[in-house]
């Protein structure tokens, strides 16, 4: 049989189902990312929260309310680690700096004077024009403070040994943010560490301070809302390290792992992130809502699934 050549008609309704194809495709990509939350405001504010020696087993035996709320409204890594060996310092210079242990270099957990030398979120989110704060609950956090950094400072004074408690930290947040509302915020809480060393982890007492400490949690989270700036604002919660006994020092689980919690406009809710996230992938994100680049050759990588997701794509309207 002689093989048909196509006719016009046959052209015009090949042409028609292709129309109707590509305005299918159209249709159904715009319907699945409808779905999703429309687009979030653009984040001004991201707040940073590190609970000294939280362990997110310690969220519902202390019965954290402002905790368990933003991780129903937002995302949560339930099995998050920290640096090895599991101290305070080094912690939170991997926290802040995106790198391990072994490139920061910060081995100590005392505070020794020194200035941590490589790019923090502070100094980053400051050399791009946005005002920082930070509140930190031990002295030896100082050493994350580079001069001309900071726009606040409050917490243990600076040069002197000592620890600052979560309710008065949190008395100077609430009487400093509806003025300065700082474009990043980093809150170092520490009772619940001092609980968990004097009374061992998972006591009543460290549950007690765990309690305490999500309560001036909600007192962030209510200035934050009162200043009209809720829509515009990243909470993150995280910890340096948790605790078994009465230390964290060890390579055992009940150490080294730590919740991750993220919350805020575009944040996919109640979401749980079942992979480990490392405890320097929260200075590249950090940064990435801020929309600055974070420096090359980091050990940090963006938490990839609290990302905001990018604009639908435009397809070209089909020519009749
Ligand atoms: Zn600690």
């Amino acid at each position: 049989m002689k093989r048909a050549y196509p006719t016009t008609t046959g052209l015009i309704v090949s042409l028609m189902m292709l129309i109707v194809a590509v305005w299918s495709f159209g249709f159904i990509t715009r319907n699945v990312l409808a779905a999703e939350p429309p687009d979030a405001p653009k984040i001004q504010h991201v707040i940073l929260i590190s609970v000294d020696g939280l362990r997110p087993d310690a969220i519902d035996a202390a019965d954290a309310k402002t905790i368990q709320s933003l991780i129903q409204r937002g995302t949560w890594c339930p099995k998050a680690e920290t640096v090895r060996p599991s101290y305070t310092l080094p912690s939170h210079v991997a926290m802040v700096t995106g790198l391990d242990i072994t490139r920061h270099g910060v081995t100590w957990n005392n505070n020794s004077g020194a200035i941590v030398q490589h790019p923090t979120i502070m100094t980053i989110a400051k050399q791009h024009g946005h005002s920082v704060g930070l509140w930190i609950g031990k002295d030896k956090l100082q050493e994350l403070a580079a001069p001309n950094t900071l726009d606040h400072f409050a917490g243990a004074v600076p040069g002197q040994p000592g620890y600052a408690s979560a309710a008065k930290l949190t008395d100077d947040f609430v009487k400093v943010w509806p003025n300065k509302k700082h474009a990043f915020v980093f809150i170092h809480y520490s009772d619940p560490d001092g609980a968990g060393h004097a009374a061992s982890w998972m006591s009543q007492r460290y549950l007690d301070a765990v309690r305490d400490t999500d309560w001036q949690i909600g007192r962030i989270l209510d200035s934050v809302k009162n200043t009209g700036v809720e829509s515009n604002t990243v909470i993150i919660v995280t910890a340096d390290h948790g605790g078994h006994g009465y230390g964290h020092g060890e390579d055992l689980p009940e150490n080294v792992t730590i919740p991750w919690i993220c919350a805020g406009p575009g944040i996919r809710a109640g979401q749980i992130i079942n992979r480990v996230i490392r405890i320097y992938d929260t200075m590249p994100t950090v940064l990435a809502f801020l929309e600055l680049t974070p420096p090359a050759n980091i050990d940090g990588r963006i938490v990839a699934e609290v990302a905001r997701r990018p604009p639908p794509p435009v397809l070209a309207p089909a020519k009749p």
